[in-house]
């Protein structure tokens, strides 16, 4: 999913439980259970190749960028700005940036965890699933989370 979808979601979850600690875990687990759901993301193969081709992973880079402003606007309008939100949104992402690093820097850890995160928990990437529900879905999810939030 996109990192926006998954900063609101994190955010969100986290918004429904008091300690801070237990918020922390479900906005990261948050992030591994919606990508267990059918969903259309935009490409990333460059910014895996960003030492090497830095001018063609920029719009990637700028995509990640709006997707992380956004995520980070969404979190002064709906909450009450704690810094718990903040630190949510920044664990809530950290799969997908952990699957970038693992490309830029691979080690055994990092592949590991990339086995996990795409192989395992992103089971329904190459199945016959519409752009219709692959996108509806993030739109749902985001309605959801804001109506947590509200
Ligand atoms: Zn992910």
């Amino acid at each position: 999913m996109i990192l926006l979808v998954h900063i609101i979601f994190g955010v969100a979850v986290a918004s429904l439980v008091e300690s801070p600690y237990f918020a922390i875990v479900l906005a990261l687990l948050s992030h591994y259970f919606l990508d267990l759901f059918p969903h259309i993301e935009y490409p990333i193969d460059n910014l895996k190749n960003i030492q090497k081709k830095f001018k063609k992973a920029l719009p990637e880079l700028f995509y990640l960028f709006v997707d992380v402003i956004l995520g980070i606007l969404s979190i002064f309008v709906f909450t009450d700005k704690s810094l718990i939100f903040f630190l949510c949104a920044f664990v809530s992402i950290i799969p997908d940036s952990l699957t970038v690093l693992s490309a830029i820097m691979p080690n055994k850890l990092l592949k590991l965890h990339d086995l996990f995160h795409r192989k395992h928990i992103h089971f329904l990437r190459d199945k016959k699933i519409s752009n219709f529900y692959r996108i509806s879905i993030q739109i749902v999810t985001v309605i959801i989370s804001f109506m947590i939030l509200k």
